[in-house]
């Protein structure tokens, strides 16, 4: 690089200092890549495009993110927005950065569908979210990727006002209620409080200018506040001789401010719209240090809580008070030690956002609280390669996410194929399944699915599920429920044997069939196993009953005894035919057999065995091989 000639600004220049010469010329050559290929592009907003790439590579540079993030920071936008190729980045950098470039335009290729109807139905809305929300994580192969994102996201955000009047409502929603979350989830919390306040007022005009009133006297400047408050807090608890580990104070965001209200219904109860942490070295110094703050400005009685005598339930500790300072500014503060912080932040507070974030089962919960851990290890981290790719890993070697051709994403453990699809839509859909489309190509119904593929699932009228499915499905809702229909399906074969076999009996004592409903009464009254007809029907179906016993109990006033004087043989026999007892058989019309006749079985095209008497004429000239001697 020629000294003479200036390349980069004193705000690039200055912005990279900290990084050592070897990646400062990585990140240089990243932006002067992304200067040249941006060249003569501008943005809406009339300014030169390359300013936008700029800000969020200094941006990223200054929260301490790794050269890499930075230099794709700089080259983020060159792959959508410019002829260049994915192979250039590769061969001009190294690989991770091209890599992180690649996801994030790929990212970018992600949309919502069905936007109107997003916005319109809420429930639709948080269904489609939360998905979209797995799928941002799903493509991303390295937290990196994600991270710029919600950079790039940041500074476009900023810049709002300059999109078509009609996206500007979408993208500020987009940005409340998908990337603000993720970034939350990141452990990014600064970045969450920007989108969310960046957007606020063209997400929801009305709120905002509602929420503007109600606070109105009552959230002036409170950053500034908290600046003003830090260095006075300092200097007492020096002058007290309490070793300080760590002070730090936050304004809480409007949006999230917002949110608490409609919670609580008032901002009076709210105390903790600014707050300070202090980290003291022992349990004796918090108590110290809550003394000094106390002498320095006025407790608001009834407002503190010592978790350190009386920790949560969920062993959080802490020493929280609530002051107002000589502004009659309240201040929540939270006193605590190193210890006690490390448990705050990384167990019992990670355990209790798990639960309030995360309220659909998701890949993400189990694993929530280490990658918010590791991310927050992230800033400052150089080489973290194996560790990124562990994490990503892990988080989504489960589940994929696929779409319906209308747009709606539906996930799915990993293996997935179109039968575990279709039965996750609807169960009517997945039996009536015959085929699939993945991405427009018929594909064998054991296919498994992957990430980001649309499925269509082609369904037959009369189309059934088929027990071979039962060898690839990878979903236990499509199990229940194909083995559902199976068993139901065998069960109406059943119940059609079943009532054959009992008209058969009731006919032989001139006895009429009960209607199902009567049948059912009867049974309810008697001490059959059975308790309905049906299933009673199953059991003499599958020869686990006698029909006689089930005639007794439809017809209990009925004399059996004397029926069978009048045709003892044929009942005796029929009953105790060896050989037919629980085969599916019947009489033959024909010839109408009666066991004291010579008689032969034919075997019919359903395998169930005619009974005919030897000398009948309908038999004569039948295969041989579909008789059985009797
Ligand atoms: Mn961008």
């Amino acid at each position: 690089m020629s000294p003479k000639q200036p390349l980069i600004g004193r705000k690039i220049e200055e912005g990279l200092k900290r990084f050592p010469l070897e990646e400062r010329e990585q990140i240089i050559k990243a932006y002067l890549l992304a200067k040249e290929r941006h060249f003569g592009q501008k943005r809406r907003s009339g300014t030169a495009y390359i300013a936008h790439p700029v800000r969020v590579a200094l941006e990223l540079a200054r929260d301490n993110y790794d050269y890499r993030t930075v230099a794709a920071g700089f080259l983020h936008d060159v792959l959508e927005d410019t002829k260049t190729e994915s192979s250039e980045i590769t061969k001009l950098f190294d690989p991770e950065i091209a890599r992180i470039v690649d996801g994030v335009t790929k990212v970018s290729t992600i949309k919502l569908k069905n936007k109107a109807k997003i916005f319109s139905d809420h429930r639709h809305f948080l269904d489609q979210v939360d998905n979209y929300r797995k799928i941002l994580f799903a493509t991303t192969s390295d937290p990196r990727v994600m991270i710029l994102k919600l950079y790039d996201r940041l500074d476009n955000v900023r810049t709002i006002r300059w999109l078509p009047q009609r996206k500007i409502v979408f993208y500020a929603r987009e940005t409340i209620e998908i990337f603000a979350p993720i970034a939350e989830r990141l452990g990014m919390g600064l970045v969450k409080t920007k989108l969310e306040d960046l957007s606020f007022r063209y997400a929801y005009p009305q709120d905002y200018a509602k929420f503007k009133k109600s606070i109105a006297g009552l959230y002036k400047n409170p950053e500034e506040n908290v600046a003003r408050m830090l260095p006075e807090v300092k200097k007492a608890l020096r002058r007290a001789k309490i070793k300080v580990i760590s002070l730090s104070g936050r304004a809480k965001g409007e949006y999230s401010l917002y949110k608490k209200i409609e919670r609580k219904g008032s901002v009076n109860t709210i105390y903790d719209i600014m707050a300070l942490r202090v980290i003291v070295a022992s349990i004796s110094d918090c108590y110290r240090a809550l003394g000094v703050i106390h002498s320095l400005y006025e407790p608001i009685p009834g407002e503190i809580d010592d978790y350190i005598a009386k920790p949560k339930k969920n062993g959080y500790r802490s020493i929280h008070t609530t002051i107002k300072d000589q502004k009659h500014n309240i201040f929540e503060i939270q006193i605590r030690t190193e210890e006690m912080h490390e448990q705050a932040e990384y167990g019992a507070n990670t355990a209790h956002w798990n639960y309030k974030e995360i309220s659909h089962g998701s890949a993400l919960k189990g694993h929530a609280e280490d990658w918010t851990k590791e991310l927050e290890k992230l800033k400052n981290i150089k080489n973290k390669k194996e560790f990124l790719s562990e994490l990503t890993e892990q988080l989504f070697a489960e589940q994929i996410f696929a779409f319906t051709p209308k747009g709606d994403i539906i996930n799915l453990p990993v293996g997935s194929t179109p039968i575990d699809f279709a039965y996750r839509i609807h169960s009517s859909l997945g039996n009536r399944c015959t085929g699939a489309r993945i991405n427009g190509r018929i594909v064998p119904l054991n296919t498994p699915i992957n990430t980001s593929e649309v499925v269509e699932i082609i369904a037959g009228k009369a189309a059934n599920p088929s027990s071979d499915w039962l060898r690839f499905i990878k979903t236990s809702q499509a199990r229940q429920h194909i083995r559902a229909f199976l068993r139901q399906n065998q069960e109406e074969e059943l119940i059609a044997a079943g009532k054959m076999k009992l008209a058969e009996s009731a006919e032989k004592f001139s006895l009429e069939l009960l209607s199902p409903t009567e049948a059912d009464r009867q049974i309810e009254k008697s001490r059959l196993p059975y308790n309905s007809y049906s299933r009673s029907l199953v059991a003499i179906g599958e020869g686990a009953m006698r029909t006689m016993s089930l005639l007794r109990v439809l017809y209990p006033k009925f004399n059996f005894s004397n029926a069978r004087e009048a045709k003892p043989a044929q009942i005796e026999e029929a009953e105790n035919l060896d050989l037919l007892k629980n085969i599916r058989h019947e009489f033959a019309k024909c010839c109408k057999p009666k066991p004291s006749d010579k008689i032969i079985g034919y075997l019919g095209r359903e395998h169930i065995i005619k009974v005919h008497k030897i000398s009948c004429k309908r038999i004569k000239g039948a295969e041989q091989r579909r008789l059985i001697e009797l």
